[in-house]
């Protein structure tokens, strides 16, 4: 399965151009080139997979469990048979190391289906009895036509992991992947068509977000829309589904806490903590970009953090021994350096990183940065407060535990946060005062897919994974039935 130059929408089971014609540049981040190019689409491709997906949905949504398993379960071992390609593709259009995409990316792709697959064999509703009176049982329907829009750092997982439920749970779908990394997505249109999954039941579209996007949003016929990405652009579907009464499910925007006592396991904590800074090159939502320690470890932390953080190699995606490849465009790029300026401005001081690194051809004009490490700066200016997405993290000391935890709920956001401690009665109450989706101890992006995952705040509303993703992607029904 090879990646193509041009790439089309998949629309009613078939591959297909926009119907404007036009096409979008796709970059190759490492090398700052064009190297492909995807529809440019619009509300009349958006229309088509609609009516696509309603013509499927009549037969899909009765559909077996098991005919859904099978061809799920196909689908996902697909997506194994070719897994280089797909993780070379993932690469190319993210600037992520192919070891990454090969390691975490696409086998969490095939996880996704295969655990959604066999989930729906599981999946069953509740039933309330009314002694001596009546009994009411819960049906659990599929919706109809969703939405599932999703962002880049992590575009193949985070487009199945949306994907692999709503189909399980018989509903059709217009997906669409993230302009910035299309190629995966489209990959998966091939592997569904050689998988035979019906025409409509899956349609992707590619394109831009105020139009594509926007156009999914807007639709009537789309009942539920399930969004991953920027806070920002989970105000404006907010505001547009709303008054429509579709059902929403966003994973929005962190700005996460990695809390460090002092009487945690050092080595372990210091090898984590590397990981949650910098992994995907601090592109991934549950990253731990503010860091608080407490002030017994302070200097020594301070002192190995920047130490192992300049050791890191960021280069050549497709080097086994890259740890951080290329940031996945230049605005992108532009953006995080100007975080850089202003946590100086804000009275901060890089203690390493921050600047670009000078490549060798053919990598001369990718989008490459020394991942940064900035202390000084207090909890409340602008490079603490906002997120910036990027190979950033800043530093600071704590006291006591009040004071970690006013730090660390101390933004608008709400998604994950980390605890490094050994104090078990210390974990638990961190755990349930942090305002977070997520908690971490001793570990970091440790997933089981069967847990609640999602944030508070304006970090999102509503919950994936396992039963509570099910249960957004089907309308429960009760049904009363009185006793004669
Ligand atoms: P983004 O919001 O710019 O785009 C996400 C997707 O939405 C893209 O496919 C885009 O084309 C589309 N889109 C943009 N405007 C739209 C509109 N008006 N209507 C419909 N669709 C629209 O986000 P991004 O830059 O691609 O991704 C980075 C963001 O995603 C970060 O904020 C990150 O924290 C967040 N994220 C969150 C999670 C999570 O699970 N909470 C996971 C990964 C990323």
């Amino acid at each position: 399965m090879s990646p193509d130059k041009y790439l089309k929408n998949y629309i009613n089971g078939a591959l297909v151009p926009a119907e404007s014609g036009n096409y979008l540049d796709n970059v190759n981040p490492a090398i700052g080139q064009v190297y492909s190019h995807i529809p440019d689409s619009d509300e009349e491709d958006v229309k088509k997979a609609i009516a696509a997906a309603q013509k499927a949905y009549p037969e899909w949504s009765t559909t077996e469990p098991r005919v859904r398993f099978r061809l799920l379960m196909r689908i996902a071992d697909i997506i194994e048979q070719n897994m280089q390609a797909f993780a070379e593709a993932e690469s190319a259009d993210s600037g992520k190391p192919v070891s990454m995409a090969m390691s975490v990316d696409i086998p969490r792709a095939q996880s996704n289906f295969r655990f959604f697959a066999t989930s729906i064999l599981h999946f069953g509703a509740e039933s309330h009895h009314m002694a001596g009176e009546a009994i009411n049982y819960t049906l659990r329907q599929p919706i109809g036509v969703v939405g599932c829009i999703s962002p880049w750092n992590l575009p193949l997982y985070l487009f199945t992991w949306k994907i692999a439920p709503a189909l399980a749970t018989g509903n059709c779908v217009v997906g669409k992947p993230s302009e910035l990394t299309p190629m995966t997505a489209y990959m998966l249109s091939k592997a569904c068509i050689e998988a035979g999954l019906p025409a409509g039941v899956l349609n992707i579209v590619h394109g831009l977000g105020h139009k594509a996007g926007q156009a999914i949003v807007e639709a009537p016929e789309v009942k539920a829309i399930s969004f991953t990405g920027g806070t920002s652009t989970g105000k404006k579907i907010a505001a547009t589904a709303a008054p429509e009464f579709k059902k929403l499910s966003l994973e929005l925007g962190g700005k996460n806490p990695n809390i460090i006592f002092a009487d945690c396991d050092f080595d372990e904590m210091m090898v984590g903590t590397l990981r949650s800074s910098f992994s995907n090159n601090g592109q991934i939502c549950l990253c731990g970009s503010r860091i608080y320690v407490e002030r017994p470890i302070y200097d020594r932390f301070r002192d190995e953090l920047v130490k192992r953080t300049q050791f890191l190699k960021v280069g050549d995606p497709s080097s086994s021994v890259t740890d951080l490849g290329a940031l996945v465009s230049k605005g992108h790029m532009e953006k995080v350096q100007s975080y850089l300026s202003l946590a100086e401005v804000e009275g901060g001081t890089i203690l390493c990183g921050g600047t670009p690194v000078e490549m060798p051809a053919p990598f001369e004009e990718g989008y490459f940065l020394r991942p940064a490490v900035v202390e000084g700066l207090p909890i409340d200016c602008r490079t603490n407060q906002e997120e910036i997405f990027g190979p950033v993290v800043t530093i600071a000391p704590f006291d006591t535990e009040e004071e970690a935890l006013a730090m660390a709920n101390g933004t608008q956001f709400g998604l994950s946060a980390t605890v490094w401690t050994k104090d078990i009665s210390r974990a638990n109450r961190m755990a349930e005062k942090l305002q977070s989706g997520i908690v971490w101890v001793n570990c970091w992006m440790v997933r089981d897919l069967r847990t609640p995952f999602g944030g508070v705040k304006n970090s999102g509303v509503g919950r994936e994974g396992g039963q509570e993703v099910l249960r957004f992607f089907t309308e429960p029904k009760n049904v009363c039935i009185k006793y004669g």
